[in-house]
């Protein structure tokens, strides 16, 4: 395989969709939670050890932005993005911020999409149909059938980012189709939506 050679217009450019793709999974995880999280709450607090101390909580204000309430001497707000600015938080740092929010439970009781990982479950085909699946769940194509999914679970079409995995719409198993290997299940998955 060709191994690419990216310079530094195309490495930023990517750094870049990536902190707007994670930017926007965690307003959504907070739109989710539909209040402010308070560190406490969390199992551990993701900023640099620096700074840890004097964050307090973090919520979305009436524009949507991501806000953080601080303890600092000189500002009790703080915007995420500043903090992403000032090296307060690093790119594995947002991460686990995104997957420390996904743990908390939302209004009415809404869950976070986690995938769960599993090992060793494949689920089964007829012998003269690759095609006719059956789940592990008992799932088929013709009933609840399967949808494609990213390597999350998370709903998505087929297209140029999609890697061969579909979602069991009965149970959740995450379903790699060139092997049938289960990767995981997802109850909750994300869907897809389609920018205005
Ligand atoms: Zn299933």
């Amino acid at each position: 395989m060709m191994k690419r050679i990216k310079g530094m217009n195309v490495l930023s450019a990517e750094l870049l969709d990536f902190i707007e793709d994670i930017m926007y999974s965690i307003s959504c995880e907070l739109q989710r939670i539909g209040r402010k999280v308070v560190f406490i709450e969390l199992k551990y607090c993701p900023f640099i050890a620096e700074v840890s101390p004097y964050m307090e909580a973090i919520g979305l204000n009436e524009e949507g932005e991501i806000i953080l309430d601080t303890s600092f001497a000189d500002t009790t707000e703080k915007s995420l993005r500043a903090t992403i600015a000032d090296l307060e938080i690093d790119a594995f740092g947002l991460l686990n911020l995104l997957e420390l929010l996904k743990s908390v439970e939302g209004k009415n009781g809404v869950l976070a999409s986690i995938l769960s990982p599993v090992n060793n479950e494949c689920i089964v085909h007829e012998q003269q149909d690759r095609d006719a699946w059956t789940c592990v769940c008992g799932n088929t194509p013709c009933s609840g059938g399967f949808y494609s999914c990213d390597a999350d679970g998370d709903l998505i079409e087929p297209g140029e980012e999609w890697d061969c995995l579909y979602r069991c719409d009965r149970c959740g198993r995450v379903i790699d189709d060139r092997d049938l290997k289960v990767i995981g299940i997802n109850l909750n998955p994300n869907q897809e939506e389609a920018w205005p």
